[in-house]
């Protein structure tokens, strides 16, 4: 037993209404159980528009379902409209956020600069940010995976001190496996993210890189979780397409059964 606890995380994308995603979580609810979650942590990257419904339901119910958002705004508050900030997710209790996934890197043209000032708001505010990194399909054909997602690793921690660091989730996703049903090989994201645990360590300690949970994210499913876990330095999953099926979804939490 390394001492992390495998944190499964559904990033939903931009999908399920406020509705769906009441009725969502309750098939989540209803399946999981005690013994899930003294394994397994388990949380939902939601929509902005569906936090409060899923917060009404989770602390109403006390499930221990964590929630939270897909981005936030590098700024606590002012003339950015359309703009979500830390304070607000913070206020509605979120426990986690995702910065950087590759989706909005890519429409929405996010530098490293601009993840290490959303990093470093969601720590401010008390939100445990979900740092997305990982190689494109050209860099990884280039066998430059390694290097290339250390940098983006490098930059999104810039001037993070340790005590926030120590709680961070990096997820290790290759953008060439997202929603496109071409999963890595264990070994894959095994090389990955063994490397950013190995720079951790050489960025702040191996006692707080032995700490961090490093997710795979890329078209993980039921049928191929469990070979991606056996992995040593992976720590659970940031699931897309198939945090959408609830069935799945509880397979996948499932990963030891
Ligand atoms: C994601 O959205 O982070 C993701 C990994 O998507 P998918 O599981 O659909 O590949």
């Amino acid at each position: 037993d390394n001492g992390r606890t495998p944190l499964m995380a559904g990033n939903w994308k931009m999908n399920l209404n406020h509705l769906e995603a009441i009725a969502h979580t309750q098939k989540l609810a209803f399946a999981l159980s005690e013994k899930d979650f003294a394994a397994v942590e388990v949380a939902v990257l939601v929509p902005f528009t569906d936090l409060r419904s899923v917060q009404t339901l989770i602390e109403g119910d006390k499930l221990a379902i964590r929630f939270g958002a897909q981005d936030v705004s590098a700024h606590d508050s002012g003339a950015y409209t359309g703009e979500i900030s830390g304070p607000m997710l913070a206020k509605l209790k979120c426990a986690y956020v995702a910065v950087g996934h590759s989706e909005r890197r890519q429409y929405h043209a996010e530098t490293d600069e601009i993840c290490n000032a959303k990093v470093k708001a969601a720590f401010k505010h008390g939100i445990t940010p979900i740092l997305c990194i990982g190689e494109g399909l050209d860099v990884r054909k280039a066998g430059d995976q390694v290097a290339h997602t250390l940098a983006q690793l490098d930059g999104g921690l810039k001037d993070v001190p340790a005590e926030q660091a120590e709680t961070v989730v990096i997820a290790y996703e290759p953008v060439w496996a997202i929603g496109t049903g071409e999963v890595a090989t264990p070994e894959d994201a095994q090389e990955v993210c063994g490397a950013i645990r190995g720079r951790l360590a050489e960025l702040y300690s191996q006692e707080l890189a032995d700490k961090v949970r490093i997710q795979y994210g890329g078209s993980v499913k039921a049928g191929n979780v469990a070979a991606i876990m056996a992995q040593p330095d992976v720590d659970g999953a940031l699931v897309g397409g198939a945090a959408l099926d609830a069935d799945e979804f509880v397979k996948i939490v499932r990963f030891r059964d």
